[in-house]
């Protein structure tokens, strides 16, 4: 996954001052990006380097902006569905009564 590590060295040698420009003496920035959770991310940038628009949030995965007041809208797919959503989306309310009703009798010993 993406992380503030991930782009380090990205920018090796394309300073003007080739070598000299490496390591972490080069000046970076710490730009804060905030997801809809509200999670904050501060993933550091060369100070040459184009600075996204959007940051994937480490802790969620939604996307992050740099606008804390209107971060970028979550993904329109969910990231996961539990298994209740599953058999519900399968079976029909009518189908689920019929089991409930099934499993209570079960239960009552009238079966
Ligand atoms: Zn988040």
């Amino acid at each position: 996954m993406a992380s503030g590590n991930a782009i380090r060295g990205s920018r090796v040698g394309a300073g003007p001052m080739g070598e000299a420009e490496r390591g972490e003496s080069a000046p970076r920035l710490r730009i804060s990006f905030w997801c809809s959770n509200g999670h904050e991310t501060q993933p550091s940038f060369a100070s040459d380097a184009q600075i996204p628009d959007t940051w994937d949030c480490p802790r969620c995965g939604f996307p992050a902006g740099q606008n804390r007041e209107s971060p970028p809208d979550p993904p329109r797919t969910e990231p996961y569905k539990t298994h209740l959503a599953y058999v519900r989306e399968r079976r029909s309310d009518a189908d689920g009564e019929a089991i409930l009703a099934e499993a209570l009798a079960k239960l009552r010993g009238e079966i």
